[in-house]
C-alpha cells in the first residue's frame, strides 16, 4: 500500500447534520411540561432510542426539578440495563507531530511550546511493559494527524502492542483514536485486529468547525464527518463518535450526535459504539480560556440526556473531569472510563518532569489505576478489564447488553469478576485486593443459584490456581 496521509476527497458527499432543524427543534420544544418531559425518560426506560424533538424537549427541562427527575431516569436506565460495571481502559499517546491547526489542541503545527515526539517501536514497548505491569488490559492509542501516522504505521504499532507479553500480562484491546482514513487505510487497520475506531467530530457546527480548524487536511468538515462511513464501508463494526464540548453550543452538540448516531444507524443497521463528551481542557501554548465551556451542571444534564437517547450506546468518561464529577456522572450510566491516565507521549515508562510539555492537555484526575479500582469497589461498583465479546467476535456488544434480556447478568458481570480477580491476583496493592475480594463476595451473592454461578466459582479457582484470560 502507498504509504502516507490518504488524499482527502470529498466530492459528492453532503452533510448529514441538518443544522437548521435542530436549531428548530430546539426552540419548539422550550418550557415542556412535566408530563411531557416524565413520557419521554419513560420511552427511554422502555429501551426505545428518543427522536429528536425528544431529545431537544429534554434539553430544554432545564430546571434544577426537571432535571434531577431526568438524572433519577438516566440512574434507574443504567441500573436496570448494565448493572454495576465499569470497564476501564488507559490512554496511550503514540506521537504528538501534527500538520493541523486546531486552534484549541495543544499538539496543532503552529504550537512552538509543545515537545514533539514520536514512539519508537523500542519505546512503544516499553510503555506497554508499564501499562501491563500496572494491571491494563485495554488501550485507546492516540495519534496526531502527520504522514509519519500513516495506516501503515498504526497497522504496526498496533501488531507490536499486541506482542507483547510481560508475566500474566497482555493487552487484549486496542482501539484508536485518528485521524479519519481511506478505505484502503481503515481495511489495512482492521486487519490489526483493532476494537474501536473513533473519530471526533469536534463540533458538528459548519461555520464554527471552519474558524477552529483553519488548515490541514482536518479543515474538510465533510472528509471528517463521513470518517466513519468510510470505516464501516471497510469492514470496521465498532466505531465511535464524539464532539468536543465547548467549542460551540452544547445543546447544539449534543442533539447532532444523536443525528450522526441516526445516520450510522440508517446506514449500516448499528449505532455508534460508543459516545465521547470531552470538554476543552487548558493545554501547554493554547488559549482554551476563551471557549464559552460548559458548566457541571450542563454537563451532567448533557451525559444524562444522551444516557436516556441512546440507551444502547457506550458512553466514555475521561481522566479530564475530576473525580467528584466522576464520581457523580459514572451513576448516570457512563460504561468506560480511563484510570491511571498520563497523556504525555513516554511518559508511562520514562517520567520526567518535563513530559506535561509533551501532553496535549491537562488532566484533572491523577489517582491511580489501583487507587481508583479501590474507590469503584467502595462505592459498589465491579471494575472490569473483560475484553470477551471482542475475542469471540460478538462486536457490537454494547448493543447486545442492551437487545438480549439476560446479556449482561450471563456474560458481562461474570467476566466482570474474572477479569477483576486476575487483576487483583496480580497487580492490586494488599488494600485493594482486601476490598476487592469483599465485592466479588458481593457479586456471587447477588447471582442466583444455578449452573451459572457454579462455573464462575469454578473459574474463580481455576484463576487463583494460575490460569488466566477465561472467560464466558
Ligand atoms: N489527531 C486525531 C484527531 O484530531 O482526530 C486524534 C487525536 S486528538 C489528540 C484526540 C482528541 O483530543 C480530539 O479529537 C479532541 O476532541 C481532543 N482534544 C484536543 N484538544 C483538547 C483540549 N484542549 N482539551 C480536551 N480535549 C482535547
Ligand atoms: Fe492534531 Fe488531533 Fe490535535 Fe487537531 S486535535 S491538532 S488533529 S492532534
Amino acid at each position: 500500500m502507498k504509504r502516507g496521509l490518504p488524499k482527502v476527497d470529498i466530492e459528492g458527499l453532503t452533510s448529514f447534520i441538518p443544522e437548521d432543524e435542530i436549531f428548530q427543534w430546539l426552540e419548539k420544544t422550550k418550557n415542556p411540561s412535566k408530563e411531557r418531559v416524565r413520557e419521554i425518560i419513560q420511552r427511554s426506560l422502555d429501551k426505545n432510542r428518543l427522536e429528536p424533538e425528544e431529545m431537544a424537549t429534554l434539553i430544554n427541562a432545564n430546571s434544577p426539578e426537571m432535571a434531577e427527575e431526568i438524572f433519577e431516569g438516566a440512574r434507574a436506565l443504567k441500573e436496570k440495563i448494565y448493572g454495576n460495571r465499569i470497564v476501564l481502559f488507559a490512554p496511550l499517546y503514540v506521537g504528538n507531530e501534527c500538520i493541523n491547526n486546531c486552534q484549541y489542541c495543544g499538539f496543532r503545527c503552529t504550537n512552538s511550546e509543545v515537545a514533539r515526539k514520536t514512539l519508537s517501536m523500542p519505546e512503544l514497548e516499553q510503555e506497554i511493559e508499564a501499562l501491563v505491569n500496572r494491571g491494563h488490559k485495554r488501550l485507546i492509542m492516540v495519534y496526531g494527524e502527520h504522514p509519519q501516522y500513516d495506516a501503515q504505521f498504526i497497522h504496526d504499532s498496533v501488531q507490536t502492542v499486541y506482542a507483547q507479553k510481560y508475566g500474566n500480562g497482555e493487552i487484549r484491546r486496542v482501539n484508536i483514536n485518528a485521524a479519519p482514513l481511506d478505505h484502503d487505510g481503515f481495511k489495512l487497520v482492521k486487519s490489526a485486529e483493532i476494537g474501536t475506531y473513533q473519530i471526533f467530530q469536534e463540533t458538528y457546527h459548519q461555520e464554527t468547525y471552519k474558524k477552529q480548524h483553519p488548515s490541514g487536511p482536518k479543515s474538510e468538515y465533510l472528509w471528517r464527518l463521513h470518517g466513519l462511513d468510510r470505516a464501516q464501508e471497510a469492514g470496521i463494526d465498532d466505531v465511535g463518535i464524539g464532539a468536543l464540548m465547548g467549542l460551540f453550543d452544547w445543546r447544539f452538540e449534543t442533539m447532532a450526535l444523536l443525528y450522526h448516531t441516526i445516520h450510522l444507524e440508517e446506514r449500516f443497521n448499528v449505532g455508534p459504539h460508543t459516545i465521547s463528551f470531552p470538554r476543552i481542557e487548558p493545554a501547554i501554548g493554547t488559549e482554551t480560556a476563551k471557549y464559552q465551556g460548559v458548566s457541571d451542571f450542563d454537563f451532567k444534564r448533557l451525559v444524562a440526556i444522551l444516557r436516556l437517547a441512546v440507551p444502547y450506546t457506550g458512553l466514555i468518561l475521561t481522566c479530564r473531569e475530576s473525580v467528584e464529577l466522576r464520581n457523580e456522572i459514572i451513576k448516570f450510566g457512563v460504561s468506560q472510563i480511563d484510570a491511571g491516565s498520563d497523556i504525555g507521549v513516554g511518559a508511562y515508562s520514562a517520567k520526567d518532569d518535563e513530559s506535561y510539555k509533551k501532553s496535549q492537555f491537562v488532566l484533572n484526575d491523577g489517582r491511580s489505576l489501583d487507587q481508583v479500582i479501590r474507590e469503584l469497589c467502595e462505592a459498589d461498583f465491579i471494575p472490569s478489564f473483560c475484553t470477551g465479546c471482542y475475542r469471540l467476535g460478538r462486536t457490537g456488544e454494547h448493543f447486545m447488553e442492551f437487545a438480549i434480556p439476560g446479556f449482561v447478568k450471563r456474560f458481562c458481570t461474570p467476566n466482570a469478576v474474572l477479569t477483576f480477580l486476575e487483576y487483583m491476583e496480580d497487580y492490586s496493592s494488599p488494600e485493594t485486593k482486601k476490598i476487592g475480594m469483599k465485592q466479588v463476595e458481593r457479586e456471587l451473592d447477588r447471582m442466583p443459584e444455578g449452573d451459572q454461578k457454579l462455573q464462575l466459582i469454578e473459574r474463580i479457582e481455576q484463576i487463583k490456581q494460575g490460569a488466566r484470560d477465561l472467560y464466558f
